[in-house]
């Protein structure tokens, strides 16, 4: 349910005001516009969208260009409500990128359970300027196709596992062309930024991030769903919105199974990217899990961690072995040698779901160490 619309969530009267405008200006006028708007990326890492667009476009080749709609992560489910409630926004944006890209192919990747998310797409595309030029590829689903390179694998037909980097996608992609891969919440923020104009995407957010973010809040809220809010508003803030517990008995999941757990008494930080605290919670993919700090984290630890231990691909040592250990340890109460074990799995594993596998755990045991002895 969306609880607070912004820019991307709120309904529009002319759907395709954003493309025509973007037609008009063509491919290096979109490139500008989004260059004044400041737009980041919303997957996880706020690169900046056009210097991204631009790396690819340098090598003078075709080019591919890959929605990410796997969303496979627990407790985040705002692109699944775009694309339910809002398709049209993110068809518009990847008929913006496709005018400023020219790509010789076009890849939606939705994931495998979300069929209502496949329909409402399925329906705002075929009313598109774009239909026919996009090709759409349901994941079977899997944590790990959230990293950029095993969604590639999957494309192809492939074993579904990240590749070594570099090559960085935008050198070498799917098939080996230069592929910019974007999420489904970047697509609607570019349909905003050209429907409204950078000026008035920057009217909300922050200098160094402008804009809006969609979250994902659930849990023990009265009031759980989709918030859109600018960057810079305080957690503590959308919390109380969602009508959250007192901040004595609160804890936050933030970042999910990559991201980390935090105290009440540490909730009043700005929306942005980054981490909220070096032990792990961190803005990521916009889900926010509100718990009770005394009766809840014990359990959402143990579950993080074994999350992270299933959800391993298994291609590489520290993570496939490291995980299960690590979920043995906290369970079994014996945290001894802890940190050797959770910092061979961090700064040995291939890609983010092994290097950032510790953070819920590092969390807990930093704020909580008391329910795991
Ligand atoms: S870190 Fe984990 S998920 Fe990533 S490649 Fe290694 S085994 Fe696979």
């Amino acid at each position: 349910m969306v609880r607070q619309a912004g820019p991307l969530l709120a309904p529009t009267a002319n759907s395709w005001a954003g493309l025509d405008r973007a037609v008009s200006l063509g491919p290096e006028g979109i490139l500008e516009e989004l260059e004044r708007a400041g737009l980041r990326g919303r997957g996880g890492a706020y690169f900046p969208t056009a210097r991204k667009w631009r790396t690819a476009l340098r090598h003078g080749a075709p080019i591919a260009l890959v929605v990410n709609a796997e969303e496979g992560e627990p407790g985040v489910f705002k692109d699944r409500a775009l694309l339910c409630l809002r398709p049209e926004r993110v068809v518009e944006g990847i008929a913006i990128a496709m005018e400023a890209l020219r790509p010789s192919i076009t890849v939606m990747f939705i994931n495998g359970r979300a069929d209502p998310a496949a329909a409402g797409f399925a329906r705002a595309l075929a009313r598109s300027p774009v239909e026919g030029r996009v090709i759409v590829y349901r994941g079977a689903g899997g944590y790990v196709l959230g990293e950029e390179t095993a969604l590639l694998n999957a494309i192809e037909g492939r074993r579904a596992v990240p590749r070594p980097k570099p090559p960085l996608p935008v050198d070498e992609g799917l098939f080996g062309l230069p592929t910019v891969v974007n999420n489904v919440e970047t697509f609607a923020a570019i349909s905003a930024v050209l429907r409204d104009g950078a000026a008035s995407f920057r009217e909300l957010g922050t200098n160094e991030t402008p804009g809006t973010r969609v979250l994902s809040v659930s849990g023990r809220v009265e009031r759980p769903g989709v918030y859109e809010v600018p960057f810079g508003t305080s957690l503590a803030h959308v919390i109380a919105q969602a009508g959250g517990p007192a901040v004595e008995s609160l804890a936050l999941l933030c970042g999910g199974p990559s991201g980390g757990f935090l105290p009440g008494k540490l909730c009043d930080v700005p929306i942005g990217p980054g981490r909220y605290h070096p032990t792990g919670a961190m803005l990521g993919a916009g889900g926010v899990v509100v718990l009770d700090a005394d009766r809840d984290i014990r359990r959402a630890a143990l579950a993080m961690a074994a999350f992270n231990a299933k959800e391993s691909c298994g291609k590489c040592t520290p993570c496939r072995e490291g995980t299960p250990l690590l979920l043995q340890r906290l369970a079994g109460q014996g945290t001894e040698e802890f940190d050797s074990l959770a910092d061979a799995i961090q700064f040995g594993s291939l890609c983010g779901l092994g290097q950032m596998a510790t953070g819920p755990v590092r969390s807990a045991l930093e704020f909580w160490p008391e329910v795991f002895r």
